[in-house]
């Protein structure tokens, strides 16, 4: 299948990869010639952490990267597409400009994908005189790692549609959940729910960071507790979330004061140095001290 992904950033270089790496011919266009040649190298990058682990051949390490051709044109980079998934900025004025201009090249038949992470995917596809061909494919950083994909169903997303998502999905080796375009689809709302009863009860003076963080892993087997996971992500994403949940779905996703508090003094977690956990070369080194409530 020829397969087109635009973006050649964080989330598109690994679509790009995983797709090749399941044998689909792929075009990766970003806007600059730098864009897509970080994006190769990045994607060079994994599989050579690949072939270290002995996840990946030598051999298919080369086919992957051969089934991979990049370009600034957009033409070039959709014309013959089965499939173009969109990875360009979380902006609904540029996703649906991107999706205007892909119509007026591909084929009737191309279904055409969104990765967006928070936007709504009716809205998106409503600039396609075609909408039912578009659906959201919901990938998780990083692609080559993470097994889940939220397949966004859209108001106009025909059957057709989602089975052809949904094989493409199998087809890449990763697990496919179907959800409607609801705010935070299933996996944000839900994770983001638990991040922000995490910083509540920091506020509360309920347990410490670590303590929460311990409970949820070593009592419910999750791989990071909530608040270190809210330092990864970092909070000032966490916030902006929060913020547009609370605006869609009510009261129940505002955020606390520790946030914001955390927020405004440029606390945001790991790539700061500094959130609910204080960080040095991407490790915990010990707790913030603006942890009470004030
Ligand atoms: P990014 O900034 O790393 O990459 C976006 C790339 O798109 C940039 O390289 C930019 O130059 C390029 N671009 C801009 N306009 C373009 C255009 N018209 N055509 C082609 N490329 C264009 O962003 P990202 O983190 O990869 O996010 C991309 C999308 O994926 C967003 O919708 C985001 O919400 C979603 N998403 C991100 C994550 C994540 O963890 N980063 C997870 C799931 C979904």
């Amino acid at each position: 299948m020829n397969v087109s992904v635009l973006g050649a950033g964080t989330m598109g270089h690994g679509i790009a990869q995983v797709a090749a790496m399941a044998g689909h011919d792929v075009t990766m266009r970003d806007i600059e010639q730098e864009y897509v040649e970080n994006g190769l190298d990045a994607i060079e990058s994994n599989l050579r952490g690949g072939v270290a682990r002995d996840k990946v051949t030598e051999e298919e390490m080369a086919a992957t990267l051969d089934r991979i051709s990049v370009t600034t044109e957009l033409e070039a980079a959709v014309s013959g597409a089965d499939l173009v998934v969109e990875a360009v900025p979380e902006k609904m004025d540029l996703k649906q400009q991107t999706m205007r201009e892909v119509e007026s090249i591909v084929s009737d038949e191309t279904v055409i994908a969104s990765n967006t992470s928070s936007l709504s995917v009716t809205e998106i596809m409503s600039a396609l005189e075609r909408p039912e061909r578009g659906v959201g494919l919901h990938f998780f950083n990083p692609v080559h790692i993470m097994a889940l994909v939220e397949v966004v169903v859209a108001e106009q997303t025909s059957s057709e549609t989602l089975a052809f998502a949904r094989d493409f999905v199998e087809g890449i080796d990763k697990t496919a959940v179907e959800v409607g375009d609801s705010p935070g689809f299933a996996s944000s709302r839900l994770g983001v729910a638990l991040g922000v009863e995490a910083m509540r009860m920091v506020q509360e003076g309920v347990a410490s960071p670590a303590d929460i963080d311990a409970a949820m892993e070593l009592g419910y087997n999750h791989p990071m507790g909530p608040v270190e996971l809210g330092d990864v992500v970092g909070l000032d994403v966490r916030l902006g979330i929060l913020e547009y949940l609370r605006e869609e779905l009510g009261e129940r996703f505002r955020p606390p004061q520790i946030l914001k508090r955390k927020v405004r003094a440029g606390k945001l977690g790991k790539k700061s140095g500094e959130g609910f956990y204080v960080w040095e070369d991407g490790e915990i080194v010990g707790v913030s001290e603006d942890v009470m409530d004030r």
